[in-house]
């Protein structure tokens, strides 16, 4: 089992006052608290090996390159690809999504091809392909959801045809906190030949991924979820996809040779590394993913899943509460009665609680439920049942001023 408390003693910012309240951190599925030693990797790397990578025949320059691809065998290993030169390091998982679009849709796609998506994906999994949409005139199709707001897997199935070429979907919903049967749903588009996108920016920091087990196509993280810095993050494509698409920028050190007349362009991964890399917030990543494989990602999962369902049961026995889908990770969002999700956030914020309300990027699956938004409490490693104690009575607390 997991201690919390030992945990939390390595995150300075947790020993905060908010308010003159202790700090109650529970928006962690927007972006997770860090570590002493990934904030001290960070100064580190500045303090002695900061040099371009790559470029430089000087010992800093080598020694920078060798951490930042330790890094990235770091990330490899962590998700379970086959060879590190499928690991691109991009800002995130929006950069990571609008890569694929990008460089899949100008290599693979053509007007009228069809992409499929869900209704509960992020905005960065619905505007990339829009915007693919109106360049090219591709089709997007949306899995609906199942009235216990599921994804609709038999609705699923039949929208594959013969010009259905991706499909890109979420591996967890950041609204609910529910977890797709992605396995299933690669098995299912892989029948048909198409190719699959996991939007594993809930699902990295919480569950053990291997992205050959699940044979996923392509998968994308953002490091700041996972104890990493901010502007950092991952994209990870099988070595068939990434060597035979377009490069996504140009620039330096994803070229071979640069003639005014003809460019060639570099070997995988630096194809799609142009510029100078973040390869600080690289080896900050890789000292994150080395926190959390020493803690181990299963008890961290188990303890988050603790939370979940011990929050889910403490909120249900508050009248008028409505609790979407039927979370199952580190996420759980909710509405009382008609109170707006912006007011009780603000009366939590004042209690110390730090909680997101509205739409999560993700309208419209807000739209599809009729609301305006939803509060949503989440979880990380350092949190706590007390924490969940001080939300259900905060909560109590603003229901009884509003009534
Ligand atoms: N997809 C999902 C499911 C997310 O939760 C988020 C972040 N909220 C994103 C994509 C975008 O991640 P980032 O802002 O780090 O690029």
């Amino acid at each position: 089992m997991l201690n919390p408390q030992e945990i939390r003693k390595e995150f300075p910012i947790l020993t905060q006052t908010v308010y003159g309240k202790p700090l109650i951190y529970l928006d962690n599925a927007a972006t997770t608290q860090k570590p002493q030693c990934v904030i001290d990797a960070i100064s580190n790397a500045y303090c002695t090996i900061n040099a371009n990578v790559h470029r430089g025949v000087h010992h800093l320059s080598q020694v920078a390159t060798e951490e930042f691809e330790q890094a990235r065998s770091i990330v490899q290993q962590f998700i379970g690809a086959a060879h590190s030169h499928e690991i691109i390091f991009t800002r995130g998982t929006t950069e990571s999504i609008n890569l694929v679009a990008s460089s899949f849709g100008n290599t693979f796609l053509k007007e009228g091809d069809e992409v499929i998506i869900s209704t509960m994906e992020h905005h960065s999994n619905i505007v990339p392909w829009q915007m693919l949409r109106d360049r090219i005139g591709i089709v997007l199709r949306v899995i609906p959801l199942t009235s216990d707001e599921k994804l609709d897997m038999e609705a699923y199935k039949a929208l594959f045809n013969e010009r259905t070429k991706l499909v890109s979907i979420a591996h967890v919903s950041n609204v609910m906190g529910v977890t797709n049967p992605v396995k299933e749903c690669i098995e299912i588009a892989h029948n048909h030949n198409v190719p699959v996108l996991i939007d594993g920016a809930q699902s990295a920091p919480h569950i053990k991924i291997d992205v050959q087990v699940l044979d996923a196509d392509f998968f994308v993280m953002s490091g700041h979820k996972v104890y990493a810095p901010t502007g950092i993050g991952v994209l990870y494509g099988k070595e068939k996809w990434l060597n035979a698409m377009q490069p996504y920028h140009g620039g330096g050190e994803m070229i071979q040779t640069v003639r005014f007349e003809k460019t060639t362009y570099n070997e995988l991964p630096y194809k799609f590394e142009a510029g100078t890399p973040d390869y600080v917030g690289a080896i900050a990543l890789g000292k994150a993913l080395e926190w959390v494989n020493s803690i181990g990602i299963e008890k961290i999962a188990a303890h988050e899943q603790m939370l979940t369902r011990y929050a889910v049961e403490k909120l249900r026995e508050i009248p008028q509460m409505r609790i979407f889908g039927k979370p199952d990770g580190a996420a759980v969002s909710f509405l009382v009665g008609d109170i707006h999700p912006a007011d009780l956030g603000t009366i939590l914020d004042h209690l110390g609680i730090a909680i997101r309300t509205g739409h999560h990027c993700a309208q419209p699956l807000i739209d599809h439920f009729g609301i305006p938004g939803t509060v949503r409490a989440s979880f990380a490693a350092y949190n706590t049942k007390e924490e969940v104690d001080i939300l259900v009575e905060g909560i109590k607390r603003a229901v009884k001023m509003f009534s």
